[in-house]
């Protein structure tokens, strides 16, 4: 029996893998737990593959899960949870950004019940202005558009149960995935604990701002179907706008004597404006409920069963 299983996500991380190595060994060998170390590598192209076999080669816990090219951190991530066999699985960056020695806290908050801990950033050393600007205005602008709300400042470091894991493993398989936005809106007893991130111990960001935006909208899309329904809110506004513009026109045509054809004209251009928009919304309605089929989201999620 594994007691905890821990999940590296690496992508070119040859100069941080050593000491992320070493300080994790040494925060696992304080704790009372057997345990996997699962790195799944995500395509790099340094020699992280080969000193990851190095670890491999001095310690039974590790297992390497080698990806064909890089398919991105989420994926890394799902891929590490599918190989769990841990009773808590805990999700952590190569970087040390993400400190080990949280792993105590976090069990200790799993041995009171919680199925979920999430870690939350107080500060981040690494952020600049500009990293920092852009993710509060992505939690905001997410959390205005989507239902469920998602915490500011979750991360990509967090401890799930089991059973946590056995849904994500067949449940939530999205192509475009929000991990951390998922494990927000399952449900189960979950609870959080503030850290500081530091800097990267070495290298460089491998999320380049493109990447950070194609996971916002990933993130949006993934979690709501609010864009879907501008056409249908745009259709009723611009109908009643229309219908004010027809009603003035068909005063304007009784009491004046318009230009020949202008009410005709404006009467049908904003009718048919108001229809156009009207249908692309229903359609809009059905790609949302086609989009939510697709998604095959779980119909409900069962935490225990009593009998
Ligand atoms: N990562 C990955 N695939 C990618 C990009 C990043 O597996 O395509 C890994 C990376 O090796 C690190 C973690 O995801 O362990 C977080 O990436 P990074 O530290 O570059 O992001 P940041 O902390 O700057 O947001
Ligand atoms: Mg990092």
């Amino acid at each position: 029996m594994i007691d905890l299983s821990v999940v590296v996500s690496v992508y070119n991380e040859e100069e941080s893998l050593p000491s992320f190595y070493a300080v994790l060994s040494d925060e696992l060998a304080k704790l009372p737990v057997t345990a996997e170390i699962i790195f799944v590598n995500d395509g790099s192209r340094d020699g992280s593959l080969s000193i990851l076999k190095s670890f491999l080669e001095q310690d039974a816990r590790v297992i390497i899960v080698d990806f064909s090219k890089n398919f991105g951190h989420e994926a890394a991530m799902i891929a590490g949870i599918d190989k769990s066999r841990g009773e808590s699985v805990v999700c952590m960056d190569a970087d040390l950004q993400h400190p080990p020695h949280y792993i105590a806290e976090m069990l200790c908050k799993r041995s009171e019940g919680f199925d979920i801990v999430n870690m939350v950033r107080n500060s981040r050393a690494d952020a600049g202005f500009l990293k920092r600007w852009t993710s509060s205005f992505f939690y905001w602008m997410t959390n205005r558009i989507i239902h469920e709300k998602l915490e500011p400042n979750a991360s990509d470091f967090f401890m799930i149960s089991k059973r946590i894991a056995a849904v994500l493993k067949t449940d939530y398989r999205e192509r475009t995935r929000f991990l951390r936005g998922f494990i927000q809106i399952m449900g189960f007893k979950k609870t959080q604990i503030q850290f500081d991130a530091p800097k990267r111990i070495a290298g460089e960001s491998k999320y380049s701002l493109f990447k950070l935006i194609v996971l916002s909208f990933s993130a949006v899309s993934a979690l709501s179907k609010a864009p879907l329904k501008i056409a249908l809110w745009s259709s009723a506004l611009f109908g009643l706008f229309s219908l004010i513009v027809i009603v003035y026109s068909l005063i304007m045509w009784i009491v004046d004597t318009p230009v020949s054809g202008y009410t005709t004209i404006v009467i049908l251009i904003s009718a048919m404006f108001s229809v156009n928009l009207l249908v692309i919304g229903i359609i809009g309605e059905y790609i949302g409920f086609l989009f939510d089929e697709v998604k095959k989201r779980p119909i409900y999620t069962v935490m225990e069963e009593y009998e």
